[in-house]
């Protein structure tokens, strides 16, 4: 896809799921990722498959919602791959629980990875996309965040913050060429839904007017869009990839 070839992008999450997938999907449309991911093995079995694959990867181990360790990988990130112009926040945690039982540990933990996180790695990110006046930045969302879940105050809380993250951010960096957009994902076959029992799934598949959970690389697709030259006059948008289950 045109105006990904040559760039580095950064993939937070990128040892599963959805972020593994736009990992392998960037470095396939010729970027430069950092495989980024809490569990060292996740983000080095991710960087091989891309390295494998005829395409360049290297792997960072860290936690998100740490910032001082976030400004330290965006810099040798940076120092490595040359640079940085494309940021998938990605990484993302839940911790359900109906509000009367919902922990203050659970609240924090959920708050902390989903949108401290993804502050962490904009403001990281920022100063070197301002430097080349070229910047993308994806913050993988979810329909939660703009329609609510029972049960999952904390994790709809995050990804509403996101959004609005998503659109001050939008218009701090838009005079520097950087676009700021989020993608809201509805179901996605990852581990994190594999968690929902049988009854649970098919009655959220009947929510849902395309009749099946998405794929990570239905999400992908989305994301590489936006990366991508084609969406150069798109900012501050969320785009929902749910199979029109909210509408
Ligand atoms: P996943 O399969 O659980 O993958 C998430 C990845 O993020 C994992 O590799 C995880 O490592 C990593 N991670 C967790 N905490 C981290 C931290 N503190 N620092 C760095 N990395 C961390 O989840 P997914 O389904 O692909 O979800 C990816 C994103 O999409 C999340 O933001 C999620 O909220 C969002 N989303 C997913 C769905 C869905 O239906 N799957 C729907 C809407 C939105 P560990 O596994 O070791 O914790």
């Amino acid at each position: 896809m045109s105006g990904i070839e040559g760039r580095t992008a950064i993939v937070t999450g990128a040892g599963a799921g959805i972020g593994r997938e736009i990992a392998l999907r960037l470095a396939g449309a010729g970027a430069k990722v950092a495989a980024c991911d809490v569990v060292e093995e996740g983000a080095q079995e991710c960087a091989a498959a891309i390295t494998a694959a005829g395409g360049e990867a290297r792997a960072y181990a860290n936690d998100v919602s740490d910032a001082a360790a976030v400004a330290e990988l965006c810099a040798r990130a940076a120092g490595e791959l040359g640079g940085i112009h494309i940021l998938i926040n990605n990484a993302g945690i839940t911790r359900d629980a109906l509000l009367l039982r919902m922990s203050e540990q659970d609240w924090d933990a959920v708050l902390a990875v989903n949108l401290k996180g993804a502050f962490n790695f904009v403001k990281a990110c920022a100063r070197p996309m301002m430097k080349e006046r070229w910047g993308r930045v994806v913050n993988i969302a979810s329909v939660v965040g703009q329609m609510g879940n029972a049960g999952q105050a904390n994790y709809a809380a995050a990804k509403a913050g996101m959004i609005g993250l998503t659109k001050s951010a939008a218009r701090e960096l838009a005079p520097r060429g950087i676009t700021v957009n989020a993608v809201a994902p509805g179901f996605i076959e990852t581990a994190m839904t594999r968690k929902l029992d049988e009854q649970a799934r098919s009655a959220y598949a009947r929510a849902i007017p395309l009749g099946r959970f998405g794929t990570p690389g239905d999400v992908a697709d989305a994301c590489l869009f936006l990366c991508s030259a084609a969406a150069a006059y798109i900012t501050g948008q969320v785009i929902r990839v749910d199979g029109g289950m909210l509408m």
